[in-house]
């Protein structure tokens, strides 16, 4: 266990570096958007915001700043092509993890911040149901509403969970009634799944993210084509602050963004760079670390029925370590199903640490994919022995955080190691994107112009000194990835 945690202390310090250029192709992307690789003909300069990162995040801050501020200008700078990190390689999850987290984060943080950060996460997925309307997006996206069902694969990781439901249900009453506690039997007879302690039944969505996230950056650059620029395959490579650009009669412009296409000078920076953050910002290594998850898409056998408009999946399981083969599995597999193809959505971490906490989504590990090939049919009451048609799979880059909480607000001094108050951050949603990022953009977009969003962004996902010297620190990263080990 020693030389486990002196591996994991290291992992997560080494610099992630920029998104690397030749990714997995992943089947969400497989139509590429007409933005894929926008830009404009020479970069332009002079930004009052450079927001890097083409996710939903970077999504959600842009279109906030130009829809609530009248003249600000934007530029969007991505290493690679329009939304092709997590947020384009993701599972299609729209769902929440409040109840599995609730005890954990009632513990740490105290009811009532615990109650704060459930209902931001289901608030999160109703606003992005919101968002896939206002923008006609609901055939595109292929949105789904529906319920996840909850597998938990022991009896400890069953009553684990209904302890953190009763306790969510006692402080929470209107957060606990969403969830159905379900018993083995029925997660058996009533949904056809094998193996279970038993399961739970939730209010969720599938979504498929990048045609969302596309659709809507088409749309804000008609509507602001004189102050939104988004420069694809761009990508930053440092930031530097320059007092000598700050002028004060005019707008000021004091950051220097270098890019392989050259300089651009912004008067603020927003980095929504996910599990890349540390390369841009060396000390926040290790208290923000990438962790590479494997998504497969697999098309089942004529016998399995399509349930993809009512159902999707979360399959719990202790998390484990095999000192001979060196495999973790992290204890979570997710599933959808695609409506009108009927195919699998499949992903899970099950993988030597060094292959996960890494930011190289250029391959996916082959035991990742053969594992969650052989596993898939067995929840399904099918043989291992036959696995189903494998139709993709590829590999994304998630942000973690020691904390498990996002990041959410302006970079102290102390995290840039610059002069300047202009630099801000939303980052390491910890693999709970759809749940968090979209209204985590907009607070920190709002907390940019000056609003006081302290009513409905949890105060735990701040860089208040408390959280900066106690929980978000590199031991505390160690002390997460190996607790359960
Ligand atoms: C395999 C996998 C499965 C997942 N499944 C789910 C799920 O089912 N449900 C769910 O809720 N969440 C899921 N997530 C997590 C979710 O996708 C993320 O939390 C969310 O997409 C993060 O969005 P983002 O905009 O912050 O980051 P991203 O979408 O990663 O965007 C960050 C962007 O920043 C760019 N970038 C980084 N550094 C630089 C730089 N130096 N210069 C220029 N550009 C840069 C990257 O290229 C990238 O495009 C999953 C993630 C993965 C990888």
């Amino acid at each position: 266990m020693a030389s486990q945690k002196e591996l994991v202390a290291k992992l997560v310090m080494v610099d992630p570096g920029l998104p690397r250029p030749n990714p997995t192709q992943s089947y969400w992307q497989h139509v590429p958007h007409t933005l894929a690789n926008t830009q404009s003909a020479s970069l332009p300069t002079d930004r009052d915001f450079a927001v890097i990162g083409s996710g939903i995040t970077g999504l959600s801050v842009a279109k906030t700043l130009l829809e609530r501020h009248p003249s600000a200008t934007v530029t969007i700078l991505e290493a690679r092509t329009l939304c092709s990190g997590a947020t384009g390689r993701n599972g299609g999850q729209m769902a929440p993890n409040a109840g599995e987290e609730y005890m954990h984060l009632a513990e740490t943080h105290g009811s009532e911040m615990a109650g704060n950060i459930a209902k931001f996460t289901f608030r999160n997925l109703e606003k992005m149901q919101e968002l896939i309307k206002e923008y006609d997006a609901i055939e595109t996206s292929e949105m789904q509403l529906l319920k996840k069902l909850r597998v938990f694969l022991t009896d400890d990781a069953f009553n684990d969970f209904k302890k953190s439901i009763e306790r969510l249900k006692a402080e929470h009453p209107s957060l606990g009634e969403l969830y159905t506690i379900l018993d083995r039997e029925s997660v058996l007879k009533d949904h056809g799944i094998h193996g279970a302690s038993g399961g739970a039944l939730v209010p969720a969505g599938t979504v498929w993210p990048y045609r969302l996230v596309t659709k809507v950056f088409a749309a804000l650059m008609k509507k602001y084509p004189d102050r939104l620029t988004i420069e694809t395959n761009t990508p930053v490579e440092s930031v530097e602050y320059s007092e000598s650009f700050a002028t004060p009669v005019t707008s000021v412009f004091p950051y220097v963004i270098q890019t392989s296409r050259g300089p651009l000078r912004a008067g603020n920076v927003v980095y929504c760079t996910n599990g890349h953050t540390g390369h841009l910002l060396p000390k926040l290594r290790g208290c923000v670390h990438p962790f590479k998850g494997t998504m497969t898409v697999q098309d089942p056998d004529a016998t399995v029925p399509n349930r993809g408009a009512s159902t999707s999946w979360g399959f719990h399981y202790p998390e484990r370590y095999d000192p001979k083969t060196e495999i973790c599995g992290y204890g979570l597999y997710y599933l959808g199903q695609n409506v009108k193809s009927g195919y699998f959505y499949f992903g899970g971490e099950e993988a030597r640490m060094d292959e996960t906490i890494s930011a190289d989504d250029s391959f996916v590990g082959d035991y990742s994919v053969t594992h969650l090939q052989s596993v898939l049919p067995q929840f399904f009451g099918k043989t291992a022995a036959a696995p189903w048609k494998l139709v993709s799979s590829w590999s994304g880059i998630m942000g973690f955080s020691s904390d498990g909480l996002p990041l959410v607000g302006r970079l102290p001094l102390s995290l840039t190691g610059r002069k300047g108050t202009g630099e801000w951050i939303a980052a390491a949603f910890n693999g709970y994107g759809m749940a968090n990022c979209l209204m985590s953009g907009e607070a920190l977009a709002l907390t940019i112009l000056g609003e006081d969003v302290s009513d409905w962004l949890p105060e735990a996902y701040g860089l208040g000194e408390k959280r900066l010297r106690g929980t978000l620190t590199p031991p505390e990263a160690v002390k997460a990835l190996t607790a359960k080990l």
